[in-house]
């Protein structure tokens, strides 16, 4: 029985991998036949679920638990049953009814993707048809108010639908399904299982930061003119295009070096992993950005199997703003790879990205990498135009003034969705109507933001799906997490960029454990305070003279902070590819001349 473990491990490894490859070449358009790619990979997919829903594996991983002789065979096998634990469901009763619930979520989106979607044209009185990003961008930057009203009511449209078509009876059964399995309700449910947290532990966060971003937010209102507090004109108002002013200082073809450049400086490896980018749009590829793991990073009898993690950004080259992207892609995609290629434990479930890994936690990974991109410090050291120019202080201080403006408002809208969907599943089951629903929503919208929101809380994608839905305040948690994690390096060694410490003490504190702790035992283990929302509201609630002054005194700290001249060696083999065809590699050559050869080739483009 000793080596159960390594069997379920072994067996998981070839399902996970081979789904893994099958998203890739299916999401990637590597395939001619795309149809047929989808279907291998819908295949691949269904195959491991099976494997990770099986009630008898789970009940066979704890009986090997109970007698598990070594602490390496205990620890995989606590692993393996929180793993199986997060995927199966134990009752009959609850199993049939979770199946019904996948096919009610599949009715409703298809009801959702048919759905006539637009707006109607304020100068021509003629409807627009308009996909809801289009919509969003509408809103965000759309040249007048009228036109950015109708993209609104667009949005709004898209509430009435849901609500019509199946939403009400979704959410009916969601709450049936959670407290059959000892939740208060479906959201209650679905974060413990999902997080390890209570509903209530997450709200006390949550309402905690409210509490604390009410005056900035307030002053943000009273800085603003009537029309401009309308929800419709509300984010075009508070937020600065700082693209154009930015693009000169973030070549494209530059992107790469610097990401490894800062990397390396702030000492992240990553542990001998083999990563493959592909970074630029192409016809039949997947439209967004991500990263996942192929082959996870795991320790068998004792020794290290190192991840191979792909990920994907759709740059244009030469397009405005794409420099930029690609830095934040790099960096945040870059800081995704860093902490699943640092896992060490014995299994690879603690190294895989789905449940009961934390997307909170995961995110902090990123968003406190990418994070870096915002400092004065790093623009002021590493953003340089192709000649070698460096920024100037003026233009960081604008970039610094336009995000500091909206920041508390728009963690207000963000937690303005969560607050919205947990009242949705707290609306008793006979009070359950469209008219009740739609009022909770502007109820918990008019009480965080003042006003209704300008982004309806039920034209956010997640909240009908099945995987996303109860899963919004993820974001804002991840939020919380990157500010503690910033504060606490600029606390003790006073700045990020260029920081050494930074790499190894993520390794030791966030990455080698997997997913063996909670995310809030995760923020302890390096920063030693609790998981909180003050470092956030301090942060967001900052005046433009504060964040002025602690960006001025940054730059000035550079002359003691040596920049990194060294070679760049990040512990890992990169291809750079495109689709099929590999562009670059360190395979045989050196970071710097894999970089040089990507230029070249963007270049020829
Ligand atoms: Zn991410």
């Amino acid at each position: 029985m000793s080596e159960f473990h390594r069997k379920l491990s072994l067996e998981y490894e070839t399902l996970h991998v081979a789904k893994e490859n099958a998203f890739w070449t299916a999401k990637m358009g590597l395939d001619a036949d795309a149809d047929a790619a989808g279907a291998e990979f819908d295949d691949k997919e269904k195959t491991l679920g099976t494997w990770l829903q099986s009630p008898s594996r789970l009940a066979e991983a704890r009986e090997a638990l109970s007698a598990a002789a070594t602490d390496v065979e205990r620890v995989a096998l606590e692993g393996w049953v929180r793993t199986l634990e997060a995927h199966s469901i134990e009752s009959a009763e609850a199993r049939a009814l979770a199946a019904e619930i996948i096919d009610m979520e599949g009715a409703l989106a298809r009801k959702r993707e048919s759905m006539e979607l637009g707006y109607v044209d304020p100068t021509s009185g003629e409807f627009v048809r308009a996909s809801s990003v289009k919509l969003g961008t509408i809103l965000a930057s759309g040249e007048t108010s009228e036109l950015r009203q109708a993209a609104w009511q667009g949005l709004r449209s898209i509430e009435d639908h849901v609500l019509a078509n199946g939403y009400i009876e979704l959410v009916k059964a969601r709450n049936r399904l959670g407290r059959m399995l000892g939740g208060e309700d479906f959201y209650d449910w679905k974060v413990r299982r999902v997080e390890g947290m209570s509903k209530d532990a997450i709200f006390a966060l949550l309402d905690g930061l409210m509490a604390k971003t009410e005056e900035a937010h307030q002053n943000t209102l009273a800085s603003m003119e009537e029309s401009e507090r309308q929800p419709w004109n509300f984010r075009n108002a508070i937020t600065g295009d700082m693209t154009r002013e930015m693009d000169p200082y973030f070549p494209f073809a530059k992107a790469v070096e610097r990401w490894g450049r800062s990397f390396a400086a702030l000492g992240i490896k990553y542990a001998g992993a083999t990563l493959v980018l592909d970074l630029l749009d192409r016809d039949g590829k997947y439209p967004n950005g991500f990263c996942h793991m192929p082959e996870p990073a795991w320790r068998d009898q004792g020794e290290l199997k190192p991840a191979r993690i792909h990920f994907t950004a759709t740059a244009i080259p030469g397009m405005l703003g794409s420099g930029q992207r690609a830095s934040t892609v790099l960096f945040h995609e870059g800081g995704h790879a860093a902490h699943f290629a640092n896992i060490d434990m014995p299994a690879p479930c603690f190294s895989q990205e789905f449940a009961p890994t934390s997307a909170s936690f995961a995110e902090v990974q990123s968003m406190f990498l990418d994070s870096m991109l915002d400092d004065a410090d790093w623009q002021a050291r590493y953003a340089r135009t192709d000649g070698g120019e460096a920024i100037e202080f003026p233009v960081i201080e604008r970039g610094l003034r336009a995000r500091q403006r909206g920041e508390a408002s728009t963690l207000r809208a963000m937690t303005a969705v969560c607050a919205s969907e947990r009242a949705i599943y707290e609306i008793p089951d006979d009070e359950l109507t469209a008219e009740r629903v739609l009022a909770e929503i502007r109820r918990v919208e008019n009480d965080l933001l003042g006003m209704d929101a300008g982004r309806p809380a039920l034209s956010v994608p997640h909240l009908l799906s099945g995987e996303a839905s109860a899963y919004y305040h993820s974001y804002v948690l991840a939020l919380m997490g990157v500010a503690q994690t910033r504060e606490f390096f600029l606390g003790r060694d006073g700045h990020l960029v260029d920081n050494p410490a930074i790499g190894p003490d993520l390794r030791r504190a966030y990455w080698q454990p997997g997913n063996s702790k909670r995310f809030p035992d995760f923020i302890e283990a390096l920063t030693g305070e609790t998981l909180s929302s003050d470092a956030l509201a301090r942060s967001a609630s900052m005046t433009d003279e504060d964040v002025l002054a602690r960006a001025k005194a940054s730059i000035e700290r550079l002359d003691t902070i040596a920049p990194f001249t060294g070679e760049i060696d990040l512990d890992c083999t990169i291809s750079i590819v495109h689709g099929n065809e590999t562009v670059a590699t360190t395979d045989g050559s050196s970071f710097e001349e894999m970089c040089a050869r990507f230029a070249a080739w963007v270049g020829e483009r």
